[in-house]
């Protein structure tokens, strides 16, 4: 059985074309599935007769096709309201997280891109569940979908940026994810702007160098944390496949190739990464580089001891940055109260069995609070 979700515009017209439909009706069910997010497709009150029946005999369970539905297992609002996180829950029963950040005019989705994660970054609550398996294109799209009907039922503006930030490597899923954002950025449907999504990475050199190639505008950003090969060896183990010189160069070649800026991520870890030797380093790293530094304070979680840096050590570190040229940014710890931290809502719900109906509530994390108005 094939995902709707998982088809591009041309499948899709291919597979209906070659059953006997026409054209318009690839557009007809591309608008329902991507514009209207629709989640029942028989008796589309657009779908003509012929559209109708295919829908009706190839959506059957069992038949060749069907819709993509996570079900939404938790939702919580950070308590200044302006964070949304999601935990959903897969056709196979596993979990991914989803954030929806909604500020005025400029709403951000941060998605998954896998059920885990391989590369085992000691800080990062992904890493410490270790790698499940790789999301479908069309697992990654109805996260989206998720977020922009969020967003829809508030009668907020439409979502404007995509990170993808949340549970995963997505250059270790390079498939997959190059073909949701090609589905995504399709203007037919919900026609994000590439150059408002980021794709982030530990620092997968092939797909930084696979990427530099891509014709799409997607924005790259790098998680460093440190700018010595051993140290960061000892927080980014995937450094060790992919040592910190190849993986500069390979930036290098991205910023070549593209003329796009990079931005580099910083976890600050008090103690670890976050002296003003730490900056001076970092800012000779990336001396070269048409860079930007987000340095975000940890997220505290249970399997690594580490702890957030303070704010006067963070606006030091971003002092001796600004010294050297090099411009940076402190992320806010935002829905820090909503375990926002990546990976960290799905270990919590570990803890708490999931409901076995489908239902759409959690045993004690659902609030379904309004959006903040715009
Ligand atoms: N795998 C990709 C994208 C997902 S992680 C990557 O590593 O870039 C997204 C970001 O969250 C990364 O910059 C990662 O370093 C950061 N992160 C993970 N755990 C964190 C934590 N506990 N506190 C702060 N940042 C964290
Ligand atoms: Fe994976 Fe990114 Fe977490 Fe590292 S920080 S374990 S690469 S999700």
């Amino acid at each position: 059985m094939t995902s709707l979700h998982d088809l591009l515009f041309s499948d899709l017209e291919n597979i209906l074309v070659a059953d006997g439909l026409r054209p318009i009706h690839a557009q007809s069910l591309w608008r329902a599935i991507h514009r209207q997010s629709a989640s029942n497709l028989a008796d589309h009150p657009t779908f003509l007769p012929p559209l109708a029946r295919w829908v009706k005999s190839e959506l059957l369970p069992g038949n060749r096709f069907f819709l993509e539905a996570p079900l939404t297992i938790t939702d919580t609002a950070s308590s200044d309201g302006f964070t949304r996180k999601l935990l959903l829950q897969l056709a196979d029963g596993q979990t991914v997280e989803t954030v929806l950040m909604a500020y005025v005019g400029r709403s951000t989705a941060c998605v998954s891109t896998q059920v885990g994660c391989a590369m085992g970054c000691v800080f990062c609550a992904t890493g410490q569940m270790g790698f499940k398996r790789h999301l479908r294109s069309a697992e990654i799209v109805a996260q989206v979908l998720k977020v922009e009907h969020i967003l829809r039922s508030q009668n907020s503006t439409s979502l404007r940026n995509l990170v993808l930030m949340g549970m995963g490597e997505p250059l270790h899923n390079y498939d997959a994810v190059l073909k949701a954002l090609e589905i995504l950025t399709d203007h037919r449907g919900i026609g994000l702007t590439p150059s408002r999504i980021t794709i982030s990475t530990v620092g997968v050199v092939p797909g930084i160098l696979r990427l530099a190639e891509d014709p799409h505008p997607y924005n790259l950003a790098v998680s460093l944390h440190s700018a010595d090969p051993q140290e960061r060896a000892n927080l980014v183990p995937a450094s060790r496949r992919w040592p910190l010189p190849d993986l500069i160069n390979a930036c290098q070649t991205y910023a070549t190739r593209t003329k796009r800026r990079i931005f580099f991520e910083w976890t600050l870890i008090a103690g670890v990464n976050d002296s003003p030797k730490h900056a001076e380093a970092v800012a000779t790293l990336l001396s070269g580089l048409p860079a930007h530094v987000n340095l975000i304070p940890l997220n505290p979680t249970n399997g690594f001891t580490g702890s957030a840096t303070a704010t006067p050590a963070a606006r030091e570190f971003q002092r001796v940055l600004h010294q050297a040229k090099l411009p940076s940014t402190i992320r806010q710890r935002r829905g820090i109260d909503v375990a926002a931290g990546c990976g960290q809502l799905r270990t919590l719900h570990e803890k708490i069995p999931l409901p076995q109906s489908k239902a759409s509530a959690s045993p004690n994390l659902l609030s379904n609070p309004p959006l903040p108005s715009r």
